[in-house]
């Protein structure tokens, strides 16, 4: 399995971007609409229309590829084929708190060592994969190289596991980037994987809880250091109106970015904090 790289894999990056099932029949759809409705509206409808239907030709000539290896998608695959699906570094047993890989014979609801010597704030963590290869990989290209066409893999692979969140989340929180990083990046990885999950549990997302430091990138950092690095790193402004926030990130290291946010917004009007992330580094117990 290889995670994409070649100018074959960009191209269809592009026809993923602009097409998907949903959109597609979307668009069909909205075409034959137009057609209708602004027939005699002049240039500018025509050519949004014409641009439509090219897009649509654009997409059967080029048909989905799996994200992972780029083999083109099956009729009941979608942006991960079964073939990587299966072999993706699962995490079958954690704990239930932290996330944090366990031994399969523990029992689903007992928590790591460290959980229960001194509980985090967070009432339930769940992040599906092992941050190994190739998800490892694939991380870092979209969150460093602008690899956004992950996005709704990492979003199919959530939605595997998305019933293991307790079922009185009222809100999304994407990890807050500073917005220097923000503007100089372009995006924030977190908020764009929270707005398909967002649409999917149909959930607002938090607005207003913000990075106040540009604190230096975590990675390299023992726990310790990154607690230092974070203090005082989050802010709100107001209180939040939500009463089970869920925070998204794409990974969850030593935790300590989570449990940061979760004190922060606990100290200001939510009642309960979890978490979901794509992956979960291995570190140690509720490291
Ligand atoms: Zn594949
Ligand atoms: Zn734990």
């Amino acid at each position: 399995m290889a995670v994409w790289r070649s100018r074959e894999a960009n191209v269809s990056y592009h026809a993923f971007k602009r097409f998907s099932p949903e959109t597609d029949t979307r668009q069909l759809g909205w075409s034959v609409q137009t057609l209708h409705m602004h027939r005699y509206r002049g240039r500018k409808s025509i050519r949004r229309l014409l641009s439509r239907l090219s897009a649509t030709v654009n997409h059967a000539l080029m048909p989905r590829r799996c994200v992972f290896c780029s083999v083109i998608s099956g009729p009941n695959e979608r942006f991960v084929c079964h073939a990587c699906l299966g072999e993706l570094p699962w995490i079958r047993h954690s704990c239930p708190q932290c996330g944090i890989q366990l031994p399969s014979e523990l029992a689903p609801t007992v928590c790591c060592a460290t959980c229960q010597s001194s509980p985090p704030p967070i009432t339930a963590t769940v992040a599906p994969l092992e941050y190994a290869f190739p998800v490892d990989a694939a991380i870092k290209a979209y969150k460093f190289h602008r690899r956004l066409f992950f996005v709704p893999a990492f979003a199919e692979i959530l939605m595997c596991v998305i019933d293991r969140l307790p079922n009185d989340v009222d809100a999304l929180l994407p990890v807050p980037l500073h917005r220097w990083r923000q503007m100089k990046r372009g995006y924030n990885q977190a908020t764009e994987i929270a707005k398909p999950v967002s649409t999917a549990l149909r959930l607002p997302i938090v607005t207003n809880v913000y990075r106040s430091l540009a604190t230096p990138y975590q990675s390299g950092l023992d726990a310790h250091e990154r607690r230092t690095n974070l203090k005082s790193a989050f802010r709100t402004k107001g209180r939040l109106a939500a009463r089970h926030v869920l925070i998204v990130d794409d990974v969850i290291t030593t935790g300590e970015t989570g449990r940061q946010i979760a004190r922060l917004v606990l100290a200001n009007g939510a009642e309960k904090v979890s978490m979901i992330a794509i992956a979960r580094a291995i570190p140690r117990a509720g490291g």
